[in-house]
């Protein structure tokens, strides 16, 4: 049987650029799944359902809610997201490694139910910055945008708890960070000792 896959959790302001280094970062890095977060949020231009997100009416969520599909969920930005059991669970069985992109709210919970996972914090290299990338991106409107910024200087506050901190200032700097975090907590030895034993027999 394969040892059980960590949780890595991103989270930080929108616009940080969460999204862009969890895609760079499963291209470099072997066995990295993603938890496919459910959201009551519509769809942007570019997202894809089941690829971004899984995207259902807040009647669906909330009956997710109930029938208790959800290991965490949030109401972020007004918009429902949660990550369900099947999507985490069914990698972790397979051991993958999983990084989840989610709010301090949802990476608060995930902590107290697998201690073990790692909560990573990207900060921009300044506020101004946040609402550069957010237009730049040009996935959300004036309202939505000054929402999120409003917010950015708020949300900062929770990188105190969190185990690692990365500005993501230069892009490449931020990748390798990130990427060195995972490769060291794989070389933890109670992760990388159970493999060890079965090579050797010992
Ligand atoms: P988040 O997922 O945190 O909301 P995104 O990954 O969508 O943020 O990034 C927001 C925008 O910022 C995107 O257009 C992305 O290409 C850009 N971006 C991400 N990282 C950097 C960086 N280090 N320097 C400049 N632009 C960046
Ligand atoms: P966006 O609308 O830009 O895709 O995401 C907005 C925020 O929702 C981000 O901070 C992101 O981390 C958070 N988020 C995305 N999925 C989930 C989830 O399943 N649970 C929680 N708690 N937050 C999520």
């Amino acid at each position: 049987m394969k040892t059980r896959g960590q949780i890595y959790v991103f989270s930080g302001p929108s616009g940080v650029g969460k999204s862009t280094i969890i895609r760079k970062l499963r291209e470099r890095i072997t066995g990295l799944g993603y938890s496919v977060s459910h959201t009551s949020r519509g769809p942007r231009n570019n997202e894809v359902d089941g690829v971004d997100y899984h995207f259902v009416d807040r009647d669906t969520f909330r009956r997710m809610v109930k029938e208790k599909a959800f290991v965490e969920w949030a109401l972020v930005y007004e918009e429902y997201k949660g990550t369900s059991f099947s999507s985490l669970d069914s990698q972790l069985d397979r051991g993958l490694d999983v990084i989840l992109d989610l709010d301090s709210q949802g990476a608060g919970n995930i902590k107290k139910r697998f201690r073990e996972s790692l909560l990573i914090y990207l900060l921009p290299p300044s506020l101004d910055v946040i609402e550069k990338r957010l237009r730049s991106r040009a996935a959300d409107d004036d309202v939505e945008i000054d929402t999120r910024v409003k917010e950015a200087r708020e949300e900062l506050w929770d990188c105190i708890w969190y185990d690692y901190l990365i500005i993501n200032d230069n892009l490449e700097k931020a990748l390798r960070q990130a990427e060195s975090i995972i490769i060291s907590d794989r070389c933890r030895n109670d992760r990388a000792l159970p493999e060890i034993k079965k090579m050797f027999d010992i």
